[in-house]
This record gives C-alpha cells, structure tokens and sequence, in this order.
C-alpha cells in the first residue's frame, strides 16, 4: 500500500467502454503514470485491407472475406456478426454458447453496433444517480469518442444527446419511413417517434477513418470507421500514461488489494481497484474473489425480429449504389398513458450480408442483383424492450468457472401490445408490416444488473464499493437494464464511479 505522500496507484480491469470510462477519469484527474491496466488482449484479426478505400478493391477485399466466411462457418440464418470471416468468442462448449465473451482491448467495442444513447431520468429510475448527474460524464465521453447524428423527434425523449458529429447518411427510403412514423400520432398508450441512428462513427469528411458507405459492417468494418475503445486505450498505453499488464484477472484479495492472474501471479497492493472486465467477467472475478457462489440474475434485453415492406416509390441518388448495414433509422415507442416502459426500435435495410452469409461465392453475383434491388424494399426491424420484460441468467460459479442458466422467461405478452402501435406507425406511406408475429430471439449482447450498486446479495455499495477501495465499474452494476442501448451509459457512468472514486 503507498505511504503517506507517496503517489497513488490504480489498477483497472479490462478496457472496454467501462474500462475506457475509468482510465479516462483516472487520466482527467491528473494521474496519468500510475495506472496499469489489466487485460487479456487476445490478438484481434487486423483488416488485411491496405490502400485507397476505392469501391472496386473494398468489393475484392470483401469478396476474400466472404469466400473464408463460405469455408470456416456453417450456415446460420440470420447470419451472426463476424470479424472479418472469424466468429465472435462465446461462453459455454468450445465457446458455442449464447453469452459473448469479451477477451481484446477494446472489448466488445470491436465488434458493436454503435448506437449511442443517453439514458433519461424515466430510465434511471430506481438508480442512485440522476440524469443531470450523469450528463457531465456523458459530455467527457462523447468529445472522447464522437456521436453521430441530429436533432428530431426522439430528441423529445432524450433531451441533449451530446450529438457531435455529421449524421449517418440514411437511404432514402428511410428518410420517408422517418416521416411516416412521425406523422402517425399516439396509439395504444404509445408514441412512436423515429429518428437517425445516434452511433458512434467516424461521419466527418476526410477524417482518417471515415465511413465509405460500403455496406459490410456485419463483416468487420475495413475502415475502422465504428468506434472502438481499442484505439484511445492504445494511445494511452503508447505515451506512457497508462501501463499495460497483458493476462488475465482470476481474483482480488479484499484486504490487501492485490490482484491474482491466471498464470499465478500477483500484482499490488493498489490503492484503488477498478473492475471493468464486462458484466459476465467481473461477476466472475467478484465471486471468486469474495468466496459466493452466485450473483443476481443477469439481465439481457429480448430482440424481437419483423420485416417491414415497402411498396412505393423511392427514386436511388444516381451513381453506386451505397449504404450501411448498421441500424439506419430508430423508432422510439414512448409511453403515453401505458403502464410499459420505453422500447426501442432499430432499422437495418436487407443489407448482402444477410444473404451473402449463406450463398455459395459462385451464386452471389445471380443473388446479388435480387438482393439491391430489394433494398429500398423490403427492411428489417429489431425491437429491444426493457430488461425486465426479458429473459435472464442464473449467473454463478461451478467447478471455479462461470456458468450460465435459464432464469426468467422473456414476457411476449408485453411484445404482443407494442406490436400493434410499431404496425399503426408503420402502415403508411407504402410500407407495410406483414401481419406475422415477430421472431423471439433469445440471446442478445446486453449484459447487466449482476451486482447492482445499493444491492445486498452480493453486497455492492451505491457508489460501486464491492470490498474497500473496490469499485465494479461496468454494467454488472447497473440496477437494471433498461431498453435504450446501454453502452453510452456504460462510459459515462464508469468514468462517474472512477472519479467519485478518489
Ligand atoms: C454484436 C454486438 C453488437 C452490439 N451493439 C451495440 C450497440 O449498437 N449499442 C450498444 O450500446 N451496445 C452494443 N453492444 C454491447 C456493447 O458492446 C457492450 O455493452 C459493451 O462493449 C460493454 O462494455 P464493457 O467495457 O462493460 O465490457 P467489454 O466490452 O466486454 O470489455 C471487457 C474488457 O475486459 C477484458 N477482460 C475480460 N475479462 C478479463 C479478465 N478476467 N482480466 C483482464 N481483462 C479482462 C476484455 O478483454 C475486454 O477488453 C453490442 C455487442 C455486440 C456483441
Ligand atoms: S459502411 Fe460499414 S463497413 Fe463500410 S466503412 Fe462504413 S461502417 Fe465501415
């Protein structure tokens, strides 16, 4: 333990968005040089893409991509999101399960979708923080890392949304869905409002890492162009300010604050441990750590899938054809006299990816031209709604690993009374809802509410103390996890805790 007068030191678990968060707020209170940062840092597959990003050798590139795609995976659809033709990690068998399992720098951030939303005051609810707590936070992080969009009718909902940069250029027929769902008025105890995708994406023109529009995003971005944590906690590591400790984390000892790694060793005494590692590995190294054998219910927001069809007319800007296959469009259904919170709604054209995935390399150019025309055609929606009206984990350790079990069911009942307003939004100006239900999908990437601050079954105090000087600093700690896409919160609320902290 330092003495007295001697200069503090931090050890940080992890740096995704939370780790991000943490380091930032270590970095912003003047303690650059003594930190280290712990991470597994598994190497992550680099883009094999050098050059000009011009549109003939992104579509080569990207066609070596999906011939490795063809050979290393088997057919799935819809298709789950690689980086660059290799699966992403998961708990479980052979790591086949359904829980992502985050072991790069940058975390899970390497592989997201971007979209960055502030949580408002009806989200955090029952938290022990309000909104005008977190907006500073929020503010540092989003000049960190940069949100693209403007301001529209769900601005009604969020309020400021430290939007920052161009928006993302949505096709043309999303611009129309926009101004259909917004003229639909309240339905069914809700408002629908859409509005642009708010993400973190390089937007700006000229900027080095700047989206092309070349619609593979599924595939790994080749630009980079989708922030990722990696490449700020890099630049930290790089100058000095931060120090890098490549390994894993197994345990913290409550007392003397020292860490133990996979490999045996120990590192401390630090003054103050932070544990950013991701809600399922933070869970772990706590209960590890203090000895439990079980941590609250993981929650994880349910997805449900629909295709949206459209049967007017919508002239393409001329040229090539270009576009994102990330979210395009959000739909927000705001309560409006309803007993059911917030649910959210993203919007993503049939982008090739979706059929590419499963085609034979040989096929794809007889697929190809189906598949663009279909483009302003046919779309698809994921509906994300609250955590509690979501399936959840049983979250504990067997056999001194994390393990994973069923715990509530997803209540589809709440689903059947949003799909009528989505319908009512939707069913106009050409585009049409086939009148199916939705696809329940029962596994998504939002993860929380483990250890939740204030919580007493694994005792976490409101500002995020699991044992002396021990802060749970990502989503583990969350109360519980609301629709809105929860990593924008994840930053904001780690660099809160961090700089509470001191
Ligand atoms: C396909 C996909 C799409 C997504 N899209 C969105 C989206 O559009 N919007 C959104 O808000 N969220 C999205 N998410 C969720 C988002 O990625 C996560 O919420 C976010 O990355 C969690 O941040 P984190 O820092 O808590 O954890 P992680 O990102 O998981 O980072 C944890 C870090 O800790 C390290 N680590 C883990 N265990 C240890 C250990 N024992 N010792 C040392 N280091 C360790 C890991 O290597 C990693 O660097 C998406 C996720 C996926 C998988
Ligand atoms: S469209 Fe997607 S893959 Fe292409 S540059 Fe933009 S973010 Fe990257």
């Amino acid at each position: 333990m330092s003495g007295p007068g001697a200069s503090p030191k931090f050890a940080v678990v992890g740096s995704g968005p939370a780790g991000l968060g943490v380091l930032t707020a270590l970095l912003d209170a003047g303690h650059a040089g003594r930190i280290t940062l712990f991470e597994i840092d598994r190497a992550i597959t680099p883009p094999a893409f050098t050059g000009e990003p011009e549109a003939d050798a992104v579509g080569a590139f990207y066609d070596g991509v999906y011939r490795e795609i063809w050979n290393g995976q088997s057919r799935k659809f819809p298709p789950p999101k690689t980086h660059f033709a290799r699966a992403l990690p998961k708990f479980g068998r052979g790591g086949k399960g359904k829980i992502f399992r985050s072991d790069t720098l940058g975390g899970l951030s390497n592989f997201w979708g971007g979209t960055a939303l502030p949580f408002t005051d009806r989200e955090l609810g029952g938290w022990p923080v309000t909104r005008a707590e977190l907006d500073p936070h929020y503010r540092r992080l989003a000049a960190l890392c940069g949100i693209a969009g403007r301001p529209d009718p769900l601005s009604r909902y969020f309020g400021e949304e430290f939007v920052n940069r161009p928006p993302l250029p949505m096709t043309r027929a999303f611009e129309k869905m926009e101004r259909a769902v917004n003229e639909a008025g309240a339905h069914a105890g809700f408002e629908a409002a859409a509005g642009v995708n708010r993400c973190m994406l390089e937007t700006r023109p000229g900027a080095a890492r700047s989206c092309v529009q070349c619609g593979e995003c599924l595939a790994g971005c080749f630009r980079d162009a989708i922030f990722s944590t990696r490449h700020e906690v890099a630049a930290m590591i790089a100058d000095g300010r931060v120090a890098l400790v490549r390994g894993q984390v197994r345990s913290f000892d409550a007392k003397t604050r020292q860490l133990t790694l996979a490999d045996g060793q120990s590192a401390g005494p630090f003054d103050r441990i932070y544990l950013a590692a991701g809600c399922p590995n933070t869970t772990e190294i706590a209960l590890r750590s203090l000895g439990l054998r079980e941590a609250g219910e993981m929650a994880d927001n349910s997805v449900y899938v629909f295709p949206v069809l459209h049967f007017g007319r919508t002239a393409r800007p001329p040229g090539r054809e270009s576009y994102l296959s990330l979210s395009n469009l959000l739909i927000g259904l705001l309560p409006a006299g309803t007993d059911l919170p917030f649910a959210q709604v993203q919007l993503y054209t049939n982008f090739d990816y979706m059929w590419r995935y499963n085609v034979p390399p040989a096929l794809w150019p007889l697929v190809r031209g189906l598949v663009s025309w279909s483009r302003d055609r046919l779309f698809w929606a994921r509906l994300y709604v609250h955590g509690r009206l979501s399936q959840s984990y049983a979250v504990g350790l067997e056999n001194d690993a994390l393990h994973f079990a069923p715990a509530r069911s997803a209540d589809r009942s709440a689903v059947a009374r949003m799909m009528p307003v989505l319908r009512h939004a939707l069913n106009r100006r050409g585009f049409y809802v086939p009148p199916i239900p939705p696809l329940y999908q029962n596994a998504n990437s939002h993860y929380a509410a483990t250890l939740p601050l204030g919580g007493t079954r694994v005792p976490v105090s409101r500002e995020g103390e699991v044992a002396p000087g021990i802060y749970v600093c990502d989503s583990a700690a969350f109360p519980d996890l609301p629709a809105v896409s929860l990593t924008f919160t994840i930053l904001a609320q780690a660099h809160r805790l961090a700089a509470q902290s001191l």
